[in-house]
């Protein structure tokens, strides 16, 4: 993998950085451990693993995609990662992403974009699109994400590999660097569904650093990635999202998710439709959250604490090289946020933006609770649209916004999603998402597995 790297991320710029040395170090002493007699730690041990550069790891770079991050090594590492080394699986670097998780192409990038392994004028999708395009460059076998709104599921989707945003709080957010704490959630990225579930089962589980955590045991994801591979589905009931299936989409994208639902229906999986009303809303209520979470969250960078730091020349106030550092640290989507967000928390306008979009939130869980009461498990296509061309959309953040149609509800609610491959439109790769209750990812995996 390491060679592979060497021959193609030039191109496709999917790493921000690599340690080869660590990685090799790690692999050497789970051969030791083998050699030694003692077993391997986990199914995974030796397998390489890349890890998005939103999650600390120990001594080693970790810089968000920001300039503002550029040079802090953090002093611990992010429970994922020591998670990661413990199960034996060496780290070969972090990969690229939209500055601080805010985008969905990785152009947001303060290091420049990822490239679409599948045609290279192509974005990966975002923001963690440097993981997905590492598994489609075969750079990598396994991949770690975060998916706020997003951001795991839609680049596997635009990529043709495997995302999965596992249900909130059972993958702990320690050292995760936070954007919106109340969606953020780290995940499996993989090139097959059992592959993601055995990543899965190694990142997940309750832990007391991370108040959010749920302490309950981990979804039985490798075992429903068994059984789906049987490929039966009798006794399922799959609930299509009307809402999700209209306006917006790309016809190939639609035409491949029909082929996919006609799939499952052979499978054995019996599918009716179901009717989401508020997911209309959704997206709107989440570029009001979002940016409003990360308004507060992003207020530690203060030049004081991590990184970057400008105009400290003793002639500054603190107040004047925090405004300096933050000018030139931050890329013009995070401003826009940090603006957004201060805006919809100010005195005033609180309860007719902030209250308002909570609001749409609880609705949106509603939705999924009736939805459920009809189906196990609902589908939907993961991203109205294939991948785009790099430079298509940077100057539209609404545009910008409108990919991320499809995955936003179940940020909202809670619930667990993924992405899995289902085919290509016009040699362009297309996901179809399978949202799943909280705390029953294994059924979203055994569906995925069977139709996989
Ligand atoms: N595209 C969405 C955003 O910009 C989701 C990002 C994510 O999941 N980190 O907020």
């Amino acid at each position: 993998h390491l060679d592979r790297i060497a021959a193609v991320d030039p191109a496709v710029h999917a790493f921000l950085h690599v340690d080869a040395e660590a990685a090799l170090n790690a692999a050497k002493a789970v051969d030791e451990e083998l050699a030694a007699g003692r077993g391997p730690v986990s199914p995974l041990a030796g397998v390489p693993v890349a890890v998005k550069d939103v999650l600390a790891t120990l001594g080693s770079p970790t810089t968000c995609g920001s300039r503002i991050l550029e040079g802090w090594l953090p002093p611990y590492d992010a429970t994922v990662t020591q998670r990661l080394i413990a199960a034996g699986l060496p780290v070969l670097g972090k990969t690229n992403m939209d500055e601080f998780a805010m985008g969905s192409s990785t152009e947001n990038s303060a290091y420049g974009p990822t490239r679409n392994p599948w045609d290279l004028d192509r974005i990966p999708g975002g923001s963690g699109g440097g993981s997905a395009a590492a598994l489609a460059a075969f750079e990598a076998p396994l991949a770690i994400g975060t998916d706020t709104g997003g951001s795991i599921r839609q680049p596997g989707a635009m990529t043709g590999t495997v995302g999965v945003k596992p249900t909130y709080g059972t993958v702990s957010r320690y050292g995760l660097v936070a954007y919106a704490s109340s969606f953020d959630q780290a995940g499996p990225c993989a090139r097959t569904v059992l592959d993601a579930a055995l990543l899965h089962e190694v990142i997940a589980g309750h832990d007391p650093m991370d108040a959010t955590s749920i302490d309950a045991p981990v979804p039985p994801v490798v075992d429903a990635a068994r059984r789906g591979a049987t490929g039966d589905l009798s006794g399922l009931t799959v609930g299509v999202v009307r809402e999700l299936v209209g306006e917006g989409h790309q016809p190939g994208v639609l035409a491949a998710f029909e082929a996919a639902v006609a799939q499952l229906r052979d499978l054995g999986a019996t599918v009716v439709e179901v009717s989401c009303p508020s997911f209309d809303l959704a997206l709107s209520a989440y570029y009001l959250i979002a940016p409003s979470e990360a308004s507060s969250n992003l207020a530690r960078f203060d030049a004081m604490r991590y990184g970057l730091r400008v105009g400290d020349d003793g002639t500054r106030s603190a107040e004047e090289v925090m405004s300096l550092t933050r000018d030139a640290g931050f890329g013009a989507e995070v401003k826009r946020r940090i603006i957004i967000g201060t805006y919809a928390l100010s005195a005033g306008y609180y309860d007719a933006y902030y209250g308002s979009a909570q609001k749409v939130r609880t609705l949106v869980k509603r939705d999924f609770e009736a939805a459920y009461g009809q189906a196990d498990v609902l589908v939907s296509p993961t991203s109205p649209v294939t991948a785009f061309r790099i430079g298509e959309k940077v100057d539209d953040p609404l545009a910008m916004y409108q990919v991320d149609l499809c995955t936003i509800p179940s940020n909202m609610a809670g619930g667990a999603a993924l992405s899995v491959p289902c085919g290509l439109v016009d040699g362009l790769p297309v996901g179809l998402q399978v949202f799943s209750p909280a705390l029953q990812d294994h059924r979203g995996y055994q569906v995925a597995a069977a139709y996989e």
